[in-house]
C-alpha cells in the first residue's frame, strides 16, 4: 500500500469543481492522455507504411463521414447538456452522487483508449493487475489480512451482492457434496445432515484444503449445487434487514434459492436491524432445525443511511457456535457507506481507538469542532467489519469514481475456488505471481467472478484514486468528512429554521434526527395540517418540483430525491417521525407510510461554514419559491374552470 503515508492532500484539488475551477489542469491532463495514446499508436512499428494518405482524407465521402461524426456528437452533447443531472453542484442533494475525482475520470479515459478487457489478463496485461491491487486496497481498508483475502471490481453493489450470496450458497453445499462422495465422506467424521448444514465458513474452507491435498476437490465441487442444482428449500434461510436493497430479492431469485426463503429482520427506532429481535429469530430458527444460509447486515441503508450493528451480528454468531454448534455466513452490504471505513484508519492502516480518533478529527481539522462523528456503536460496527466473510462496497458511490464500479471483498480467498471455473491451485499461484513479478501471467478474472468481459478502464480509475487519495482519515477520510459535516449542519439549520409563511399559510421544514452517516431525510409540513395523506401529497409534489420530473433538470434551482418510509419496511418505527411532526398515532395507523425527501450529502464544497451559511440562505429562498409555486398551482386548480360548462 504505497503512498498511504502521504498526508498532504487538498480536497478541492481532487475534483474538476462546480465551476470547472480546475479546467486548465484537467484539459492539460486530458490532452496528455490523448496525445500519449496517439504517440503509442504511431510509435508502434514505425516501419509500417501509412495506409491512409492525405489525398484519401480529402475525398468527399471521407470528409462527409467526419462531418457526420461531428454532427452526431453535437447532437449527443446537446442532449446530455440539457438532460443530465448536475451531480457536481451542491444544488444536487439526492441519490449517492457527487462530483467524481479528476484522477479517476482521467485514468478512465486514458485506459479506455487502450480498450483493455479485464476478463482475461491476455487482453488487459496492465489493468488486471490494477484490479487485483485495487481489490486488495479495499480488503486492507476493511481490516482483512491482504495476504489471505481477495477483492475485485464488479459493475456495482448489485452484482457484488449476487457474488456474496453465490459463494455462500456453494459453500453451504460443499459438506453435503462431501457426504455423497465415497472418499470424501471419510473426512466428515459421521456428521448428521443438520451438522453438515451448519458448519462455520472457516471449517469448510479447511476441508477444501484437505480435499485439494487428496486430489478430490474438483470432483466434490462438481457435486455441490453448482453441478447438481439445489434441492428446494434445503439450504435454509437468508436473513436480511427489512431495510434491505432490493438486489437481495433479485439475488435469491437468480440463484434459485427462492425469495420465500428470505427472513426479513425488523428494524429498531434507529432504522437499524433490531438486535434483540434478530437474536430471537436466529434462536428460533436453530430450534426448528432450520439452517441459516447467511445473515446480511447493511452498512449504510439505501433509504436512511442506517448502519447495522455489525459487532452484535458477529458476537451472536460466536454465541450460536458455542451454544448450539451452529454457524452461518455473514455478508455485509456496505455498498453505500463502506468507504467510510477509511475514516477510522491512520497512516499505517491501523484502526484508531475511539477517543484518539475523535481527538485527531478535531485537532487535525478533519471535522470542525461542532461536529462529532461517529456514534460509538457506529464506530464498533466499522471495527467489526474484518470479522465478516464478505463485504460489498461501491466505489461509484462514496468512492467518487465514475460508473460502473462496485466491488466485493472476501475475507478468505480460498472461498473463490467454490465459484471458479479452473483448476483451483492454478488460480492462487497465478494471482501471487502476477502481483510479485513483472512477467506476464494470464490471470483469468472472468473465470472466478460473476461477470465476463469488463472494462479495464474502471480498474484504472479505482486504482488511481486509491493511489492519490489514501484509504485513511487523511485521504478519503477528509473527503467523506466534508459530506458528513455538511449533513450535520443541514440538519441543524433545518431544526432551527423559522416557518415559511406563504399566502397566510405556514409551512415548517423538519428533518429526521441524527442519522448514522450522511443521509438526510427531511420534509415540509403545513403547520395546520393534521392529515397524513395530505402531508404525503405535499412532499410528493415538492419532490416533483425539485427533481428531474420537473422537466428542466439543468435549469432547476435544487434537486433532491425521495422515498416512502412504510410499515412494510420499517414496521411502526416511522410513527415516531409522524408524531414528532404533529400527526396523531391513528393517522399513522391509517396510512402507514410517510413520504420524505431524501438527500445523500456527498458534496465536498460546503465544508467551509461561511460557504455553507450562504448556501443555506439561498436554499431557503428556493424552498420559499417552490412552496409559492405549489400554492399558486393549488389555487389555479381550485378555481372553477369556466370552459367546462358547455
Ligand atoms: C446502492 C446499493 C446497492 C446496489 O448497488 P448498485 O451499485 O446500484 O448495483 C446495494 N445495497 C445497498 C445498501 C446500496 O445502497
Amino acid at each position: 500500500m504505497n503512498n498511504f503515508k502521504n498526508s498532504k492532500m487538498n480536497v478541492d484539488a481532487l475534483f474538476l469543481g462546480p465551476k470547472s475551477e480546475n479546467a486548465v489542469f484537467f484539459k492539460e491532463m486530458m490532452e496528455y492522455a490523448v496525445s500519449e495514446h496517439m504517440h503509442w499508436r504511431s510509435g508502434y512499428h514505425p516501419e509500417d507504411p501509412d495506409l491512409i494518405s492525405t489525398v484519401d482524407r480529402y475525398a468527399p465521402e471521407y470528409r462527409d463521414t467526419l462531418y457526420r461524426t461531428e454532427g452526431i456528437l453535437n447532437q449527443l452533447s446537446s442532449k446530455l447538456k440539457t438532460t443530465s443531472v448536475p451531480w457536481f453542484s451542491p444544488r444536487y442533494m439526492g441519490h449517492m452522487n457527487a462530483d467524481t475525482f479528476m484522477i479517476s475520470n482521467l485514468a478512465y479515459v486514458m485506459a479506455m483508449m487502450y480498450n483493455p478487457n479485464n476478463c482475461a489478463q491476455e487482453s488487459s496485461p496492465t489493468t488486471t493487475v490494477l484490479e487485483i491491487e485495487a481489490g486488495l486496497d479495499l480488503c486492507g481498508m476493511f481490516g482483512y489480512d491482504v495476504q489471505n483475502s481477495w477483492g475485485h471490481i464488479t459493475s456495482g453493489g448489485t452484482v457484488a451482492n449476487y457474488e456474496g450470496l453465490w459463494v455462500a450458497r456453494n459453500l453451504k453445499t460443499l459438506p453435503l457434496a462431501m457426504a455423497k462422495h465415497p472418499q470424501a465422506q471419510a473426512l466428515l467424521s459421521d456428521k448428521s445432515d443438520h451438522a453438515l448444514l451448519n458448519m462455520s465458513t472457516v471449517s469448510i474452507l479447511d476441508l477444501i484444503d484437505v480435499l485439494k491435498k487428496q486430489g478430490l476437490f474438483e470432483a466434490v465441487r462438481e457435486m455441490t449445487c453448482r453441478g447438481e442444482g439445489i434441492e428446494q428449500g434445503k439450504l435454509g434461510k437468508l436473513l436480511v434487514p427489512q431495510s434491505k436493497h432490493y438486489s437481495w430479492l433479485k439475488a435469491m431469485d437468480i440463484l434459485g434459492l427462492g425469495q420465500q426463503n428470505i427472513v426479513q429482520l425488523p428494524v429498531d427506532e434507529n432504522y437499524r436491524t433490531d438486535v434483540n429481535q434478530m437474536r430471537q429469530i436466529i434462536f428460533s430458527l436453530i430450534e426448528q432445525g432450520e439452517p441459516i444460509l447467511a445473515v446480511v447486515a447493511v452498512v449504510g441503508t439505501t433509504e436512511t443511511g442506517a448502519i447495522d450493528n455489525v459487532a452484535e451480528v458477529i458476537k451472536l454468531r460466536s454465541e450460536c457456535e458455542t451454544r448450539f454448534g451452529v454457524s452461518f455466513y455473514v455478508h455485509i452490504d456496505a455498498a453505500y457507506a463502506g468507504y467510510a471505513c477509511a475514516m477510522f484508519r491512520d497512516e499505517n492502516n491501523q484502526f484508531i481507538d475511539y477517543e484518539a480518533l475523535i481527538q485527531r478529527y478535531h485537532n487535525e481539522g478533519v471535522f470542525p469542532p461542532d461536529v462529532v462523528w461517529p456514534k460509538p456503536d457506529v464506530y464498533e460496527s466499522f471495527k467489526a467489519l474484518n470479522q465478516a466473510d464478505s463485504i460489498t462496497v461501491d466505489p461509484h458511490k462514496v468512492g467518487f469514481i465514475p460508473y460502473a464500479a462496485g466491488a466485493i471483498c472476501m475475507k478468505d480467498k480460498r472461498i473463490v475456488d467454490l465459484i471458479s471455473y479452473h483448476a483451483a491451485y492454478v488460480f492462487e499461484e497465478v494471482q501471487e505471481k502476477s502481483r510479485k513479478s513483472d512477467k506476464q501471467q494470464n490471470v483469468l478474472l472472468g473465470s472466478s467472478i460473476m461477470e465476463g468481459s469488463k472494462a479495464g478502464a474502471t480498474a484504472a480509475a479505482v486504482w488511481a484514486a486509491h493511489r492519490l487519495v489514501p484509504l485513511n482519515l487523511w485521504g478519503y477520510g477528509k473527503v467523506i468528512a466534508a459530506g458528513v459535516t455538511t449533513a450535520n449542519w443541514l440538519i441543524e439549520k433545518i431544526n432551527l429554521s423559522q416557518p415559511f409563511v406563504i399566502d397566510n399559510r405556514e409551512f415548517e421544514i423538519m428533518a429526521m434526527p441524527s442519522p448514522d452517516f450522511h443521509m438526510v431525510n427531511f420534509m415540509f409540513k403545513e403547520s395546520s395540517n393534521t392529515c397524513l395523506v395530505k402531508q404525503n401529497q405535499l412532499n410528493k409534489r415538492i419532490y416533483e418540483l425539485c427533481s428531474y420530473a420537473a422537466g428542466r433538470t439543468y435549469a432547476n434551482d435544487f434537486l433532491t430525491s425521495s422515498t416512502s418510509l412504510s410499515y412494510e419496511e420499517y414496521g411502526d418505527n416511522p410513527k415516531n417521525l409522524c408524531c414528532d411532526a404533529g400527526f396523531s398515532e391513528s393517522e399513522w395507523d391509517k396510512v402507514r407510510s410517510i413520504y420524505v425527501l431524501r438527500a445523500a450529502i456527498m458534496t465536498h464544497c460546503l465544508r467551509d461554514k461561511q460557504h455553507f451559511d450562504s448556501y443555506w440562505e439561498e436554499l431557503t429562498n428556493i424552498f420559499e419559491d417552490k412552496l409559492q409555486q405549489l400554492i399558486d398551482e393549488e389555487n389555479k386548480h381550485s378555481q372553477p374552470n369556466q370552459k367546462v360548462s358547455i
